[in-house]
Order: structure tokens, then C-alpha cells, then sequence
């Protein structure tokens, strides 16, 4: 008269059983399937943004150090437009260039016949496009750290 020996008598209980067990692993099937799209996407989501927060602080970064670059520059003593344009330019002959003609030491390239040039007063000479904007922000040769206008009025000042 125990209540297992009741159970397997009653086959419409067996059956209800049996429903509620496939539809309640249903259930949960769909459910788990529902909430692991669910997290993925949200984990997708999450991911974007983290992407996006660092592009943003990269960015901000960046241009704090543009900031302080353009700052420290123009705190530089730095040429002026007219003393850079006052520099002396010679175009390189492919006969001044020798066996191994070089190469910039702003840009590395190696010189060709053509290239346009600045002479400074160390008699350092590096690209115009290269070394204009160096003195532009900077005085001294960048190669050797020698001042580049106090070296010309000397020289200046020395010749008759
Ligand atoms: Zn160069
Ligand atoms: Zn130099």
C-alpha cells in the first residue's frame, strides 16, 4: 500500500509525467539556447564599446601629446621663416654624389641626383622638406647639435 507500488498503476499519471517532463526540457532548452544568444551578443556588444573606449582614449591621448609637442616646440628657440629660407639650397649633382652618395639623416633615404638640399653652417646638408620643419621648431643641426643661426652670424661676422 505504499505510494510507489500506486504509481506505475495509474497510466494517465504516467503520460502527465511524461509531457510535463519533455515540456519542461523544452523549456530549459529554449531557454538556455535563448540566454547563451543572448550573452553572446551582449558579450559582442561589450567588446564594441571596450573597442570604441580605447579608440576614444587613444585619440584623447594623441592629441594631448600634439598639444605638448606644439607647446615645447615653440617653447624651442626655433628659426624663423626667414632665417629658414635664408639657409643656403644646392640641387645634389649625380657627379657630387660618389659611389655611396648618403642618405638623410632625418628621412634615412639615400640621396639622388636632383634631390633639393639645405647646407647648415656645421656643413651638415639634409633634405629642404626634411629639414625645414626640424628648424622650424628647432635651432641646432640635428645631426651634430650645433646652433645653426649663431654658427652663420659668426661666420658672417668673420667675413670681410
Ligand atoms: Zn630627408
Ligand atoms: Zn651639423
Amino acid at each position: 500500500m505504499s505510494p510507489s507500488t500506486n504509481m506505475p498503476d495509474e497510466p494517465s499519471n504516467k503520460t502527465f509525467y511524461g509531457l510535463f517532463a519533455g515540456l519542461t526540457a523544452f523549456i530549459v532548452t529554449v531557454v538556455v539556447v535563448v540566454s547563451i544568444m543572448f550573452v553572446k551578443r551582449h558579450n559582442v556588444r561589450t567588446r564594441e564599446r571596450l573597442e570604441l573606449e580605447q579608440r576614444i582614449e587613444f585619440l584623447r591621448r594623441h592629441r594631448e601629446n600634439m598639444l605638448v609637442a606644439i607647446e615645447s616646440g615653440l617653447k624651442h628657440s626655433h628659426l624663423s621663416m626667414d632665417q629658414i629660407k635664408g639657409l643656403p639650397r644646392r640641387e645634389l649633382a649625380k657627379e657630387t654624389l660618389g659611389g655611396t652618395g648618403g642618405a638623410c639623416g632625418i628621412c634615412l633615404a639615400d640621396y639622388c641626383a636632383g634631390d633639393q638640399v639645405i647646407d647648415l653652417p656645421c656643413k651638415h646638408f639634409f633634405h629642404g622638406l626634411c629639414v625645414e620643419p626640424w628648424l622650424s621648431i628647432n635651432d641646432k643641426c640635428p645631426f651634430c647639435n650645433q646652433h645653426v643661426v649663431e654658427q652663420r652670424e659668426t661666420a658672417k661676422g668673420e667675413s670681410p
